[in-house]
C-alpha cells in the first residue's frame, strides 16, 4: 500500500464513522405494516437511511449516543402509500381550462407542489397514473435526488388508450394496431416509467389490449387499468392486467355475475400472485358532504407550493360546489360504492388505498386519510386491513417490498407517527405529527419543518 492509499483508507473509515448517525424512535405503539398485533413500547433503530432493528423497550438496547425521538403516546406506522394520484392536477374543477392554462408550469410548479403536499400528509410513496412523460420522470427523479420534497414516486407517464381526447395528446397516447401498441409501451418502458396505465380498453381491439399487457410484462412493468365498464374488466382480466382502478362511472348497483366469476377464476390462481384493485371511493363518497360542508375548502393547507394566482383560480372554479358537472351523477353512484367494494373483497382481490387526488375539490394534502376513513368508518373494513392496503401490499405490487412498505430490519426508514390510537380512530391520520422519509425527519412538531 502506498501512503496515499493508507491515508485514503483511514480517511474513509473516519468519514463513515462520523456519518453513521443512529436514530431511535422510542416508546410508541408500532404497527409494522404486516398486519399482526401491534408492538407496545416499541423501539426502532435507524442508521442513516435504513431501519436496522425493531424491538421493545427493555429488550432492544438503544446504542449510546443515539439520537432519541420519543414516540410515547403515539401510533407509529410505515409511511403511507397512495396508489392513485395525479400530480398534474390540484383540485381545479375545470380540466380543459387547467390543462391549457397551466401546461407551462406543470413540471416546475404544479407537480412539485402536489408531491410536497402528499409528503406532508404522511404519504412517503405514491403511484401517479397519468401525466406528461418528461415532466413525470423529471419530477420523480428530482425528488429521488433530494432536490425537491415529495414521496418516492412511481410514474406511469401518459395513459395508453384507443385515442386521446381532444387537447390531451400530451398525456394520453392513442394506439393504432398491435405494432403501434407494442411500440408505444416500449417507448414508455425505455424512457423509464414504473408502470403502464391503460384506459378505455373496451374501445381497443382485444389484440391491442393483449399487446399492451404482454409488452409491458416483457419490460418488467405492471399494467394498471381502468375498470369503469364491465367490458374493460373482462378484457383486462383476459389479457392479464395486474391492477384495476375505480369501481365504475355509472349507477349500476353491483358487478355482473359473469365479471365476478372471471375475477374469482383469476384470484384462484396463486401462481399469478394477488389481483390488486384500487377502488378510489372517497372523492365520490364524500362529494355531498363536501358540497354541504365546504369549510375545509377555505383552509390554506392545500395552498402549499402554489402561487397566489393559481390558488385563486382553483378557489373560483368551485365557488358553487353544487353546480359542478363532474359530480352531478355522484349522489346516484354513492350507494353503489360500498356494494362493489364488498363484492371485490368477497371475490378475493387485494384492495389498495388510492384516491385520485387532484380531482375537483380534492387536494393532495387531505385525500389519502379520507380514503382510509371511508373504508373503516363507513364501510366497516378492519383498520388493520386498510393500513396494510396503504403500506405492505403496494410495496409488493411495485416489486419493492425488500426496501419499502413495512417497518422491519433492512427497509428504508419511511415512518410516520400520530398522537393517539390510529386503529381505534383512523381519522387521526388527517393530522400526521411526524414524517420520516429515508431516515430524514421531514415533518415534526416544533422543528419548524413542514
Ligand atoms: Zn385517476
Amino acid at each position: 500500500m502506498t501512503l496515499r492509499t493508507i491515508l485514503l483508507a483511514i480517511f474513509t473509515t473516519i468519514a463513515s464513522v462520523a456519518y453513521t448517525q443512529i436514530t431511535a424512535l422510542v416508546g410508541g405503539t408500532l404497527i409494522d405494516g404486516f398486519g399482526g398485533t401491534p408492538i407496545q413500547n416499541s423501539v426502532i433503530l435507524i442508521e442513516n437511511e435504513r431501519i436496522t432493528a425493531v424491538g421493545r423497550l427493555g429488550e432492544l438496547k438503544i446504542p449510546d449516543g443515539a439520537n432519541i425521538i420519543s414516540t410515547e403516546g403515539q401510533s407509529v406506522l410505515p409511511g403511507l402509500w397512495d396508489m392513485h394520484v395525479h400530480l398534474m392536477i390540484n383540485g381545479h374543477a375545470d380540466y380543459a381550462h387547467w390543462d391549457t392554462t397551466y401546461a407551462p408550469i406543470i413540471e416546475s410548479i404544479i407537480m412539485p407542489s402536489s408531491a410536497h403536499q402528499l409528503l406532508m400528509a404522511g404519504v412517503t410513496s405514491a403511484r401517479d397514473l397519468g401525466g406528461p412523460l418528461e415532466a413525470s420522470l423529471n419530477v420523480r427523479d428530482r425528488i429521488n435526488a433530494g432536490e425537491i420534497p415529495g414521496p418516492t414516486m412511481y410514474m406511469s407517464g401518459p395513459f395508453i388508450q384507443h385515442a386521446p381526447y381532444p387537447g390531451t395528446e400530451n398525456f394520453r397516447w392513442g394506439v393504432d394496431g398491435v405494432d403501434d401498441a407494442r411500440a408505444k409501451v416500449a417507448r414508455l418502458a425505455d424512457a423509464g416509467v414504473d408502470c403502464i396505465k391503460m384506459i378505455d380498453q373496451d374501445q381497443m381491439t382485444m389484440e391491442e389490449v393483449e399487446a399492451v399487457v404482454d409488452e409491458a410484462h416483457k419490460h418488467g412493468l405492471t399494467v394498471v387499468a381502468h375498470s369503469h365498464r364491465p367490458e374493460e374488466i373482462r378484457r383486462g382480466l383476459q389479457a392479464g392486467v395486474d391492477c384495476f382502478e375505480h369501481t365504475g362511472l355509472a349507477t349500476a348497483p353491483e358487478y355482473p355475475e359473469d365479471v365476478l366469476t372471471m375475477i374469482k377464476e383469476r384470484t384462484a390462481q396463486m401462481n399469478l400472485g394477488p389481483l390488486f384493485w384500487t377502488p378510489t371511493v372517497e372523492g365520490l363518497y364524500n362529494y355531498e358532504y363536501v358540497r354541504d360542508n365546504p369549510e375545509k375548502l377555505d383552509g390554506d393547507k392545500w395552498h402549499l407550493g402554489l402561487p397566489d394566482y393559481v390558488v385563486e383560480d382553483i378557489r373560483k372554479s368551485f365557488s358553487h360546489p353544487g353546480r359542478l358537472p363532474y359530480f352531478q351523477i355522484t349522489p346516484s353512484r354513492r350507494p353503489t360504492l360500498q356494494r362493489k367494494v364488498e363484492q371485490l373483497i368477497e371475490a378475493g382481490v387485494v384492495l389498495l388505498i388510492g384516491t385520485d387526488s387532484g380531482i375537483p375539490m380534492k387536494f393532495h394534502i387531505q385525500s389519502t386519510w379520507n380514503e382510509l376513513d371511508v373504508w373503516v368508518n363507513e364501510f366497516g373494513i378492519d383498520p388493520m386491513y386498510a393500513l396494510k392496503a396503504a403500506t405492505y401490499w403496494p410495496s409488493v405490487l411495485m416489486g419493492v417490498d425488500h426496501d419499502f412498505g413495512t417497518i422491519s430490519e433492512g427497509k428504508f426508514a419511511d415512518i410516520i407517527a400520530v398522537d393517539g390510537d390510529v386503529l381505534r380512530y383512523i381519522s387521526l391520520l388527517q393530522d400526521v405529527d411526524f414524517v420520516m422519509k429515508k431516515g430524514k425527519v421531514v415533518k415534526a412538531p416544533n422543528t419548524g419543518k413542514s
